[in-house]
């Protein structure tokens, strides 16, 4: 193993540590995560967690909501900087005014969301359990869904619903290509393509699946095809690729011309080895969340929690 690794591995003993990855980091630091998972995973292994401090290897939101769940405990995250597109596309007060225009409707918000956010909301969900939390909601009162337009568009879609929705979206999901995405479909006509749901509707469209990045890997590891066109962060391909090493992954084309032809979540990848090792060292950039805000934003993550058991 690598010295820089092992040295990670070293420190995490010593200091009680706990490293969780998000599937969109790069596959050195999966390698060396306690546990790597999607949103839903995430909370709910951040609420097990009894180490001392929890190092997370994923972007601001992710590690604000481990530090909510676990407000004794120090949550560090590699790079304070590492944010999310999405979640910045919901300022807090802009969005307070929003629920004040919508009166009598229920906030329900997708995790990829500020700690402020989270306790304007009634409940959140994540890609995984969005459907569920929505159908919680008895079909007469009605519903803000935030901030993610694209997920809110598919979850209305499902369940019948006509949610109001905020305009946010995540960049890396709106960057694939149609066009590309069908070229490279009529190249490798075998193969079934699969989609988040933060993706557009033309993009979705295309899709034989559409789920979270676990309800993806569960689906490649049970479909009987063998080749895969996925459009998600391809961040994933890793996990995925070594739950089925005998069958063919293809990142889906962005628009960019970029060289891997694939979407990479720029704030996803601001995390690197050393950031995680002196991250470690010096047990910071500490998260921090304020009290008032933590125990409003606490009430829907539990109730979400509770709903997806
Ligand atoms: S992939 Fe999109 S939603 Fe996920 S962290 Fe990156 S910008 Fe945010």
């Amino acid at each position: 193993m690598e010295k820089r690794k092992e040295r990670i591995l070293d420190l995490k003993k010593q200091k009680n540590a706990v490293i969780l990855a998000h599937y969109y980091q790069a596959p050195e630091i999966q390698e060396i995560a306690d546990y790597v998972g999607d949103s839903l995973g995430l909370s709910q292994e951040a609420a097990k967690v009894d180490a001392a401090i929890i190092l997370f290897a994923g972007v601001h939101f992710m590690a604000e909501t481990a530090k909510i769940l676990n407000p004794n405990k120090k949550v560090i995250l590699p790079d304070l900087n590492a944010g999310c597109s999405l979640a910045d596309s919901c300022p807090p007060l802009i969005f307070k005014k929003f629920i004040e225009a919508h009166p009598d409707h229920i906030v329900i918000t997708y995790i990829n969301c500020s700690a402020e956010i989270k306790a304007l909301s009634h409940l959140v969900c994540t890609s995984s359990n969005a459907e569920k939390i929505v159908n919680s909601v008895p079909t007469n009162i009605p519903i803000i869904f935030a901030p993610d337009k694209n997920l809110g568009n598919y979850i209305n879609q499902k369940t019948g619903r006509k949610m109001v929705l905020w305009d946010g979206s995540c960049v890396v999901h709106e960057a694939f290509s149609l066009d590309k995405l069908i070229a490279l479909h009529r190249l490798h006509p075998d193969a079934k393509i699969i989609a988040h749901p933060e993706s557009e509707t033309h993009i979705l469209e295309t899709a034989s699946y559409i789920g979270s990045t676990s309800g993806m890997i569960a689906y490649v590891k049970t479909s009987p095809f063998t080749k895969f066109i996925v459009a998600t962060e391809a961040g994933i391909l890793y996990k995925m690729q070594q739950e089925v090493p005998e069958k063919i992954l293809i990142p889906a084309p962005s628009h960019e011309n970029n060289t891997c032809a694939c979407s990479e979540c720029g704030f996803m990848k601001m995390n690197t080895l050393q950031k995680v090792y002196d991250c470690l060292l010096n047990e910071s950039p500490e998260v921090t969340v304020s009290k008032g805000i933590r125990e409003k934003a606490l009430i829907p993550i539990e109730r979400m929690l509770e709903l997806s058991k």
